[in-house]
């Protein structure tokens, strides 16, 4: 028989990261209870989701681990907050890239103590788990990497830089040629702060290896999104967005195959008939701001709900995985380019205007076979909150059921979330 799941821990390690042990301690516990009440609950997953819950039970131990291992090496290991950020540049170099978001209501009280309240829950919960010592990821890196997406970001990296070293990318508002220009100098800056790490300059075949490796792990998810797509469902949104969400810190080669062995068994499924809800299950994309780990909530509530998601239009979701760079350049100059090229297409709200960002929404919808999109806001998000009137106007327009929801990582509002998407379920029956 195998072990019961178990997050594990690890104090001698969590103490050499310079962690508070005590109150860190109480996190496993809690987020096994979470994980097997979420996850493990669900009838009928596939079986090669293992691996994943085994990255879950490693999440505090064995992958952290393996990151200071690399990092004994001389290598960097560099945090990030957003899919902006080009994780390439750090493969290239042979180090680690770790997506830092914060999507735990635990830290959001520690951040407090210096942030505003009214401010967007992801970017206190990340400072939270800086400040309260209470992130093994955040603890391990040598720097962290931020962007002048939003401003909450852009200003908390002032703060932040007071704990751990925080360097910031201009990312331009607008998506002009002089835009462009700009972007690729940043890209040049972020090049040269991480090649500063292993003091050796990444040269044209590490980059070209590095965007190798990178589109192949985005390749692997737009294939897993696609079977995803099939009704009857092969897998659930709750396991989809899981996956979404361990791509930011798993080894990217090992995290490909795994995919890759996983769309292997969907593929089977589908031909053998065998799905994870009936055909007949309303259908639901996700669209908005990101679903950092562990927030599973509104996820959580839909499918439990009796719906499933089909469909994840978010940075932790196709904004990460849609678009992948040209393999074909000759120098490191066009490498540079191109990547820049690739990460513009990234269609964030924090630009101006960004109406492609609605068609993609709309594609997606219909390339998912939906039947309606619950447009998800993190709270005090402005830029996805005010954009949500675009994209209400476009479904309205083609009678695509729409729902905005606005909410936080706290479990206040889940009963009244719950009320909202049943109704919105029951529409989509009709
Ligand atoms: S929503 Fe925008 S700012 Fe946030 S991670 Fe995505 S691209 Fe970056
Ligand atoms: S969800 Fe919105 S407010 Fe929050 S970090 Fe992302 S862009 Fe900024």
């Amino acid at each position: 028989m195998s072990e019961p799941f178990k997050i594990k821990s690890d104090p001698e390690l969590w103490e050499k990261l310079g962690m508070d042990v005590s109150r860190f301690s109480g996190m496993p516990p809690m987020l096994t209870t979470a994980y097997t009440n979420i996850f493990l609950s669900q009838k009928n997953r596939p079986s090669e989701m293992a691996y994943f819950d085994n990255m879950i039970e490693n999440i505090h131990t064995g992958r952290i681990h393996e990151i200071m291992a690399v990092k004994e090496t001389g290598k960097p290991v560099i945090g990030t907050f957003c899919v902006y950020v080009p994780e390439e540049l750090i493969v290239a170099a042979g180090g680690i890239c770790v997506g830092l978001c914060g999507g735990a209501q635990g830290s959001i009280a520690d951040a407090e103590k210096i942030l505003p309240r009214n401010i967007c829950p992801m970017v206190k919960s990340a400072f939270g788990f800086k400040i309260g010592k209470i992130c093994p990821y955040f603890q391990a890196v040598d720097l962290v990497y931020g962007e002048t997406t939003c401003d909450a970001k852009k200003k908390t990296w002032e703060l932040l830089d007071r704990y751990v070293p925080t360097h910031v990318m201009e990312i331009p508002q607008m998506k002009r040629e002089r835009d462009k220009k700009l972007w690729v100098e940043e890209v040049k800056d972020f090049k040269a702060a991480v090649d500063k790490i292993s003091g050796t300059e990444t040269e044209f075949d590490d980059i070209a290896g590095a965007i190798k490796t990178i589109n192949a792990k985005r390749a692997a998810l737009q294939r897993l999104n696609n079977l995803r797509h099939f009704n009857p469902s092969p897998i659930s949104g709750r396991d989809m967005l899981l996956i979404e969400q361990i791509a930011f810190y798993d080894e990217p080669v090992r995290f490909t195959e795994k995919v890759h062995a996983l769309c292997n068994e969907l593929d089977k499924r589908i031909k053998d008939g065998v799905a994870v809800a009936p055909a007949s299950t309303p259908r639901i994309l996700v669209s908005g701001t990101p679903m950092a780990l562990p927030n599973w909530k509104l996820h959580n509530i839909i499918e439990s709900s009796g719906a499933i998601v089909v469909n994840e239009e978010s940075c932790i979701g196709t904004r990460y995985y849609k678009d992948l760079i040209d393999e074909g350049s000759t120098s490191v100059d066009q490498q540079l380019e191109r990547l820049t090229e690739r990460y513009m297409k990234i269609d964030c709200s924090c630009f101006t205007p960004n109406d492609e960002r609605i068609d993609q929404v709309i594609k997606e919808y219909e390339e998912s076979g939906a039947q309606g999109i619950i447009d998800y806001c993190l709270q005090f998000c402005h830029t996805y909150n005010i954009e949500a009137v675009k994209l209400r106007e476009a479904c309205e327009q083609r009678g695509i059921p729409f729902m905005a929801i606005e909410s936080d990582y706290s479990p206040d509002d889940v009963g009244q979330l719950q009320t909202r998407v049943e109704a919105f379920i029951e529409q989509i029956q009709g």
